[in-house]
C-alpha cells in the first residue's frame, strides 16, 4: 500500500514537472532543419515587447532568431527563442537620393524584389540571399562584390542595457568584410 502511494505520487509529481517545462522544438526555426528542442519559443512585436529583454543578453539568456538561415541548433537550448516580428517598409525621396526605411522582420529576398519593382537600384547582386533584413547589418551581408554596408546611411537598434532606441550611423556600424559592430554584441 506505502509503495503504491509512492509510486503514484512519483508519478504525479512528474506530470507536473513536464508540464510546466514544455519542451518545444525548433526544427521548423532554422534551415538546416535538424531536430533541437528550446525551453521557450517568444516573439516580440513592438518596443514595448523588447523591454521584457532589458538587462538580458542575446546569445546566453536567449537567442534573437531571424529566418534561422545562419543558425544552426545542433543540440537543445535550455532557454528563449526569441523572433522579432517587425514588418514595414517605405520609400522617400528628394531630388538625388531614395531614403528607404525597412524593419527587421521583412524577408531579405522579397525587400530586393520590392525595391526593384520601385525602380530604387543597387541592391540586386544581393537578392535571394537568404533570411531577413534586420540580420543583414550584422554580417554586412554581401555577394558579387556588393555589401549591404555600401547602401545603409543608419541602423536604429534596441539597446538591451537602457532599453532605449538608438541609431547608429554607417561609420559607427563599423562594417567589415562580413563583420559590423552588431556581430557578436
Ligand atoms: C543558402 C545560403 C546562402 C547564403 N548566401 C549568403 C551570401 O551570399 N552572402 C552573405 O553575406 N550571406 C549569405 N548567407 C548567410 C545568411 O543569408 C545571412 O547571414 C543572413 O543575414 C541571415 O539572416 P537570418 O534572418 O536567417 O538570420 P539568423 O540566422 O536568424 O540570425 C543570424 C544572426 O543574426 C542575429 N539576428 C537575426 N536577426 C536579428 C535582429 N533583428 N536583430 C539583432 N540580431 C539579429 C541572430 O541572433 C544571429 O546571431 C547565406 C546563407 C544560406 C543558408
Amino acid at each position: 500500500m506505502r509503495n503504491f502511494l509512492v509510486t503514484d505520487i512519483l508519478r504525479i509529481i512528474s506530470h507536473l514537472i513536464l508540464s510546466v517545462i514544455p519542451v518545444i522544438s525548433v526544427q521548423s526555426f532554422h534551415t538546416f532543419q535538424l531536430q533541437a528542442n528550446a525551453k521557450r519559443i517568444s516573439s516580440i512585436d513592438s518596443i514595448e515587447d523588447c523591454r521584457r529583454y532589458i538587462g538580458r543578453k542575446n546569445g546566453k539568456d536567449f537567442i534573437l532568431l531571424g529566418e534561422g538561415s545562419n543558425c544552426v541548433f545542433v543540440e537543445d537550448y535550455n532557454g528563449e527563442i526569441v523572433i522579432p516580428k517587425l514588418f514595414g517598409k517605405s520609400i522617400e525621396e528628394d531630388n538625388s537620393n531614395f531614403f528607404v526605411d525597412a524593419s527587421a522582420s521583412e524577408n531579405w529576398h522579397e525587400f530586393v524584389i520590392w525595391l526593384l519593382a520601385n525602380k530604387v537600384y543597387g541592391l540586386e547582386n544581393l537578392a535571394l540571399i537568404t533570411g531577413t533584413v534586420g540580420a543583414s547589418p550584422i554580417q554586412n551581408i554581401g555577394a558579387y562584390g556588393i555589401e549591404v554596408g555600401q547602401f545603409i546611411s543608419s541602423v536604429d537598434y534596441f539597446d538591451l542595457t537602457c532599453g532605449e532606441i538608438k541609431t547608429l550611423d554607417a561609420q559607427a556600424c563599423n562594417f567589415g568584410y562580413r563583420d559590423s559592430v552588431f556581430k557578436g554584441s
